[in-house]
């Protein structure tokens, strides 16, 4: 669905700033620096031309959570990149559009998608069964690639969220550690929704607790440092609790619903 097509440059550029502000600083709060927190730009509620945008505003993550728009997306922002940087910067003085981004895949991942999403993306978010971590570390053997993931925790126990419960995490990451193309780089979580964003505190205070439960357990290395949690609605409140990759669409793009 594309956005409401009332969104016009001034408004991503003013909703971009707004966000980076508010991330810099929630890091200040928890004590960071606001570079240690990565935005990832969620794409999925957008228009292209409000994609392009933001990577002209010199955004580099993207991220989409479905394997179909992946594939139109990544080569659409490449071929605009590309043209760009042959035609030079005219339009805007200040503002330096990366010569490459970074793309992540967020959403469920369906193991007959690995194929065409693992060359897209630098970072799966969303490993939620040992069945999908065996099939990307099968392509991974395969194309002699090494593939960044992240385990997706349902911390909250409801049945409609996918992901992992906590209790099975660690024996996961045991069976993960001889997968010898696949690097467990962190956890994920979407909190399930509240009204107030305060709501979601204790979930990502457990998310962050496991994660450090992780970091300590002989199944991990020091390439475990990613802990992605907090969109939208409770980006703030996650980054107060730890989250150093936060997964932002509608505050940047506006609602589709809307
Ligand atoms: C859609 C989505 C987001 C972003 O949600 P917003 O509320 O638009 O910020 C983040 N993470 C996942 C997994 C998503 O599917």
């Amino acid at each position: 669905m594309p956005a409401s097509n009332t969104a016009t440059p001034a408004k991503l550029r003013e909703a971009y700033r707004a966000v980076q502000d508010n991330i810099a600083e929630a890091a200040t709060r928890s004590g960071r620096q606001p570079e240690d927190v990565v935005l990832v730009a969620v794409t999925k509620y957008a228009a292209m031309d409000q994609v392009r945008q933001l990577a002209d505003l010199g955004h580099m993550d993207f991220g989409e959570s479905q394997a179909q728009q992946l594939q139109q997306r990544v080569p659409q922002l490449e071929e605009y990149l590309g043209r760009r940087k042959t035609l030079g910067n005219a339009s805007s003085k200040n503002d330096t559009p990366p010569d490459r981004v970074r793309w992540h895949m967020i959403g469920h991942l369906q193991r007959n998608k690995v194929k065409q999403t693992v060359p897209l993306v630098q970072l799966v978010h969303s490993v939620d069964s040992l069945r999908l971590a065996e099939e990307l570390h099968g392509y991974g053997a395969k194309h002699d690639l090494d593939i960044d993931v992240l385990l997706q925790v349902n911390i909250s126990g409801e049945a409609t969220k996918t992901g992992i419960v906590p209790p099975a995490i660690i024996h996961l990451l045991e069976q993960i550690d001889s997968m010898m193309h696949l690097r467990c780089r962190g956890l994920m979580t979407m909190a399930p929704h509240h009204d107030n964003p305060e709501d979601c505190r204790p979930v990502f205070r457990q998310l962050r607790e496991l994660f450090e439960d992780c970091k300590a357990c002989e199944w991990t290395t020091d390439h475990f440092n990613v802990l992605s949690m907090g969109m939208t609605h409770d980006y703030e409140v996650a980054i107060e609790e730890g989250a150093n990759v936060v997964r932002v669409g509608r505050a940047l793009f506006g609602d589709a619903e809307a």
